[in-house]
């Protein structure tokens, strides 16, 4: 019997900075900015001397929890991480990881570029999908839901509708901006839909807890699944103060970075959900970290992501078809399926009756497009 030859050797890292558009511009609850219009993204290329190359993707998001830039995120990669990695098998993932995390304290975004580029390698070296690296296949497909932008009842009825008839049955209404119209909108679409769609909200943060205690309360009857983030990330008191006075289970995502994060998340009992994503928690590494904590401690998962483009929502949907626990209908961004305007892959990865596949191809099952990665890219 002979196996596929892992003995493969990374001779160069390649990082390449894009900015993508939105389809449409996105308002979110934050204070001084509220709205955008486009993603800063940042594509990394591990190069072999197999002539094999393994993409990972990151964000600079630049929201709690994040201060990346692009110019940093570069910085990080090629001035401490790619010393670290030139020489070295991607089949060394878990001994790499540790080095990367140990060289760059908070380095989480710049970890998962790296690390879903090892998966991606691994896969394409032994010929087989990244999923079967993490375990095999637990599901055929990830359902997923879709975030609307905070706008008027009528636009975000409509927006809904859209939604409804593309295929999504999971909703999340962004909220935070103004109680009054977070309220009409969350009573128009329970309204509009009934019972037929699963409908949460998201305030990213943005109100304080004297603000968030009432609004919530006038939640309530509207059945949403749960609430994410009412309060600011650092705010686990007020989440678990929240937790206990209203009935809809709250959902931390700007509070979970580290592993750390989710066991003080756990200890405060500061949320009944968990919101990973693979740039903010560092990749698919990171993230099924999370999980297995999350898991043990009774904690539901959503998987996700920061608006990206497919190789970012490969290594999601990856990871969701591996994972042989439960997991809720996460909201997770899929490239120009949802948020992006354009995507950087030659086959974008598609949103059918709701759900997402991954390709039964090696690796995260994605292939850059070099004509959108030149259009896009934002270093000349
Ligand atoms: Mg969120």
């Amino acid at each position: 019997m002979t196996f596929p030859d892992p003995k493969i050797a990374i001779r160069d890292v390649d990082v390449v900075p894009l900015r993508i558009p939105f389809a449409q511009p996105f308002t979110f609850a934050a204070p001084h900015e509220s709205m955008r219009d486009s993603v800063e993204v940042l594509l990394v290329r591990l190069h072999t001397d197999a002539g094999l190359v393994g993409i990972g993707e990151t964000q600079a998001w630049r929201r709690q929890g994040s201060f990346e830039t692009l110019t940093g995120l570069h910085a990080t990669i090629t001035q401490i991480f790619k010393p670290i990695l030139v020489g070295r098998s991607p089949f060394d993932v878990g001994a790499i990881m540790q080095r990367l995390a140990a060289a760059a304290d908070h380095s989480l975004y710049a970890q998962a570029a790296i690390g879903d580029a090892l998966y991606d390698l691994m896969g394409k070296a032994l010929g087989v999908p990244v999923y079967q690296l993490l375990g095999g296949r637990c599901r055929d497909t990830v359902p997923v839901g879709l975030a609307l932008s905070i706008t008027a009842p009528d636009a975000m009825v409509e927006q809904g509708k859209a939604a409804f008839a593309a295929g999504y049955r999971h909703l999340r209404i962004k909220i935070g901006l103004d109680p009054a119209l977070d309220v009409t909108n969350v009573r128009r679409m329970r309204e509009h839909f009934g019972d037929d769609v699963v409908l949460r909200a998201d305030a990213n943060g943005g109100l304080s807890f004297s603000q968030a205690l009432p609004l919530l309360k006038k939640l309530e009857p509207f059945d949403l699944d749960i609430i994410e983030q009412p309060v600011p990330g650092w705010d686990l008191d007020g989440m678990a103060a929240l937790a206990s006075s209203v009935s809809v289970p709250l959902s931390a995502d700007e509070s979970l970075n580290t592993d750390h994060s989710l066991v003080e998340i756990v200890r405060r009992r500061a949320a009944a959900v968990v919101q990973t994503k693979t740039g903010k928690n560092g990749g698919i590494h990171g993230i099924r970290r999370l999980w297995a904590i999350a898991q043990a401690a009774g904690i539901g998962i959503f998987p996700g992501n920061h608006p990206g483009t497919s190789v970012a929502t490969a290594a999601v949907a990856q990871t969701c078809i591996a994972w042989p626990g439960p997991l809720l209908v996460g909201d997770f961004q899929t490239g120009s399926a949802s948020m992006l305007g354009a995507d950087i892959v030659r086959e974008p990865i598609r949103v059918v009756d709701g759900s997402v596949r991954v390709p039964d191809v090696p690796g995260l099952g994605v292939e850059i497009d070099e004509a959108q990665l030149k259009r896009f890219r934002i270093d000349g």
